[in-house]
């Protein structure tokens, strides 16, 4: 109680320090991770916007294309159609209509060649010199449509490998009526398929990217690259026609391919003035490649910087921690001296040294509260002749015993007991009156005489102690020594009124009362 403490009053508070320093660590790696994520999430953003942009451009381009290829067809094939419905195809017109054929193809580069078939399907007049010779067209798709439908509107079939010289064709035919609208025939021209490869391959694409030109209804007829096989074949199972098509006439869409597992970006727009579509994809690894490769070394600085951290954290918090031990066996090795320097060794109870600075608290508190404050003086009686016939090391053994009896009597926290000289103790007793104080004293003397520690040079055979006490209330203007002095003079007494008692001072010391204990 009466212990010294570090100045500051407690020890320095370091784990909230520790604490501080993991949160910091951890909060300026989280907003250096959160960081990274927000700048690559906002230019992946960026790029696939940019990507869409180019697509959707690239798309228009390709519709643009498509649809001034067969509008030109479509003129040529509506100009033929109304000169051979005025003149109908009679061997005079035939030669006429050869010419005017092959001048148009010539002047086209998309056409392959302009054709006309009769009523049956047979080759009647074509762009080419000699007609072919073989069993007609009356099998073709675009054939049996013209037959069955009056219309005059232009039609687009799936893309056939031209009877004349092989070369893949889409065909662009009309119906041909006679004068009285009955059917006549068909004229066909048949757009080259390269004229699109052409086209699809002035455009940078990467290796993994597609553009293609199919009919509505999913039948592809041209696309980079070319791959034979899968001319005709229907893309109508396919997101962007499934998903997509119906929903907008053009868009984007990232679309993971049925064919090879490749996510692409797809731009697809449906053409306003014939039922075709056109695509163009890129892949989703080709458009982010610059992307991911930034995105790697960010993180590569990011990850490193966020391993510095760690460790300057690592040391950082092991040199706290180093200076935590540092600083509990320091302040376990003050506590020690401490010890050391208010306790005495043999007994281990106060020394004077603790006692005094007590007094000092006890006084002024004593003062400011108006309690009474005691203190019993005792010696150890005939301790002279105990050392001399039993020896200085078994006399310290009984001191040691005494002083645990004396420490015994000290119930409360604010007791103090002192061991005063070499073997006199004294007991200084807080918020304590003469009547207090008398009874511990007493229960002292009790306590060492029924430790029965035998001393033949006794006139009791036993250790046995004298106590004086001494009690009263201070004022602030005390002096320590007279309040010792008068337990002292009590102790005297007692010794003089035959040992082994406890005596007692009344507050003023003018009148003593010398108490003899019971045996
Ligand atoms: P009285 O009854 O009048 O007190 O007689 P006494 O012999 O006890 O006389 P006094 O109090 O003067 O005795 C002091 C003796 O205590 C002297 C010394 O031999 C002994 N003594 C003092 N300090 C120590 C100590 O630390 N160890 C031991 N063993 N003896 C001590
Ligand atoms: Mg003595
Ligand atoms: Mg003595």
């Amino acid at each position: 109680m009466y212990d010294h403490q570090p100045s500051s009053g407690r020890p320095l508070k370091r784990m909230p320090l520790l604490k501080a320093a993991v949160l910091f660590i951890v909060a300026v790696c989280l907003t250096l991770v959160g960081l990274l994520y927000l700048q690559l999430d906002q230019s992946r953003r960026y790029d696939l916007e940019q990507a869409q942009v180019a697509s959707q451009n690239l798309t228009r381009a390709m519709a643009q294309q498509a649809e001034d290829t067969f509008m030109k067809a479509d003129l040529v094939l509506s100009s033929l159609a109304d000169w051979i419905q005025a003149d109908g195809y009679g061997a005079a017109q035939v030669p006429r209509l050869q010419r005017a054929f092959a001048r148009r193809v010539a002047a086209l580069n998309q056409l392959h060649g302009i054709f006309l078939f009769d009523r049956q399907g047979q080759w009647v007049v074509t762009s080419f010199e000699d007609l072919p010779r073989g069993k007609g067209v009356a099998d073709r798709d675009y054939f049996k449509f013209h037959q069955q439908n009056i219309s005059s509107r232009a039609h687009i079939g799936p893309a056939i490998r031209s009877r004349e010289n092989g070369e893949w064709i889409i065909p662009l035919s009309k119906r041909v009526n006679d004068k009285d609208g009955k059917f006549l025939g068909v004229l066909m021209a048949g757009i080259k398929m390269s004229y699109f490869d052409q086209f699809f391959k002035s455009f940078s694409i990467d290796d993994n990217g597609s553009m293609f030109l199919a009919m509505t209804d999913g039948t592809l007829l041209a696309r980079r690259p070319f791959v034979e096989a899968q001319i005709g074949s229907s893309l109508a199972q396919g997101e962007i026609f499934q998903k997509w098509l119906p929903g907008a006439s053009s868009g984007n869409a990232m679309v993971s391919s049925m064919v090879d597992g490749v996510i692409r970006l797809h731009g697809y727009r449906q053409l306003d003035a014939y039922p075709l579509v056109v695509s163009a994809a890129s892949s989703q690894t080709a458009i982010l490649k610059r992307w991911s490769d930034t995105a790697f070394q960010s993180s590569m600085i990011v990850g490193l910087v966020v391993l510095g951290v760690c460790l300057f954290g690592w040391v950082f918090i092991h040199q706290v921690r180093n200076g935590e031990r540092i600083e509990a066996d320091l302040r376990a090795a003050q506590e020690t001296l401490e010890l050391i320097a208010t306790h005495d060794s043999l007994t281990g109870l106060a020394n004077r040294r603790l006692f005094e600075r007590a007094l000092d608290i006890e006084f002024g508190r004593g003062a400011r509260q108006a309690s009474p404050l005691s203190l019993i003086m005792l010696d150890i009686d005939f301790f002279k002749r105990y050392n001399d016939t039993y020896g200085h090391v078994v006399g310290d053994h009984c001191l040691a015993e005494v002083a645990g009896a004396v420490k015994a009597c000290c119930q409360r926290k604010a007791d103090l007991a002192v061991r005063y000289g070499g073997e006199e103790f004294a007991v200084l007793l807080p918020d304590t009156d003469l009547r207090g104080a008398k009874i511990i004293a007493e229960e002292i003397r009790q306590r060492v005489m029924g430790k029965n520690i035998t001393h033949t040079e006794s006139p009791t055979g036993y250790i046995t102690v004298s106590l004086g006490c001494y009690s009263f209330v201070p004022n602030g203007r005390d002096s320590i020594e007279v309040f010792i002095g008068r337990a002292d003079a009590a102790l005297y007494q007692a010794k003089h009124s035959g040992r082994n008692r406890v005596a007692v001072l009344s507050m003023e010391g003018a009148e003593e009362a010398l108490i003899r204990s019971d045996r």
